[in-house]
């Protein structure tokens, strides 16, 4: 099938894609949410903004010829996920999503799998300082939390943020000893992340773990039934040269 190829993105892997389908002469056209201020460019079209639940996606499919989807949107972006999903099923363009594995406890690790923000923020509810990494979203389920929050996000927060919270932004990659220095100068007990997985920022765990600390992970949402998916941007775009070209 003909036509330019759809990357959801707002992630290194989407942006590495779009890269190597550029490279390869492929018309990719990079979808971002518009979310982050200051947005790190992928190669090739981008567009920027959500598109209207599914309708809108289903719009924007059929506006021009499009060959396949590729959802490398975050393991965590779920609703944009479940539209893609929706979108393919209803114009049966070929979907694909990339992500990345998820993060696995090593010996010397404490984690503590919960399965949402609320259930994160129940876990962390005994301990006077704790470090908030699951990014600028969602830090309303972190409200009534007892102890000291040390928030960190790319972009600032909006209300309603943790009663006593530091923020701090900052963008990812992070280095160990860096970690390892900003958990102690906060007098960190606790690291709450969300399982995203990947190098970018999984200095985190490793300063945990060499600090003794405890992390509370959330899980992945589930992934929508019957969609392909690539763990790593080689297998997403031999899969997109197999139907887009
Ligand atoms: P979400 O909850 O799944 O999506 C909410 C809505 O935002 C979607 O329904 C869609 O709006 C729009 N949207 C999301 N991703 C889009 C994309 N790539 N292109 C166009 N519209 C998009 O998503 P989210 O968790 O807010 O994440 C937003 C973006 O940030 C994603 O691109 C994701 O990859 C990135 N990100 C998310 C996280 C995280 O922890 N959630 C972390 C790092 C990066 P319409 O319904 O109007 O189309």
């Amino acid at each position: 099938m003909t036509g330019r190829v759809l990357v959801l993105g707002g992630t290194g892997e989407g942006r590495r894609l779009a890269a190597a389908l550029a490279g390869a002469g492929i018309d990719v056209v990079s979808s971002l949410a518009g979310r982050v201020a200051d947005p790190a460019l992928p190669p090739g079209r981008v567009r920027i903004g959500g598109f209207g639940g599914v309708a809108g996606l289903v719009a924007w499919l059929r506006e021009a010829p499009t060959a396949a989807v590729v959802d490398a949107t975050h393991p965590f972006a779920a609703g944009m996920t479940a539209t893609a999903a929706e979108a393919s099923a209803a114009t049966g363009i070929p979907l694909l999503r990339l992500q990345r594995p998820g993060w696995t406890a090593r010996p010397g690790d404490d984690w503590r799998w919960v399965d949402s923000l609320a259930d994160a923020a129940a876990a962390v509810a005994g301990f006077g300082s704790v470090f908030v990494t699951t990014g600028r979203q969602g830090l309303a389920a972190f409200a009534d939390v007892p102890g000291h929050c040390l928030v960190r996000s790319v972009d600032p927060p909006s209300p309603p943020l943790p009663r006593r919270a530091t923020v701090l932004l900052d963008r990812g990659p992070f280095d160990v000893a860096a970690e390892r220095a900003l958990m102690g100068e906060h007098g960190v007990e606790v690291v709450v992340t969300k399982d995203s997985g990947g190098p970018m920022t999984a200095a985190k765990l490793t300063a945990a773990r060499e600090l003794g600390l405890p992390v509370v992970v959330v899980r992945r949402p589930a992934l929508p039934q019957g969609v392909p998916v690539a763990a790593t941007v080689g297998a997403a775009a031999d899969w997109v040269r197999s139907h887009a070209i």
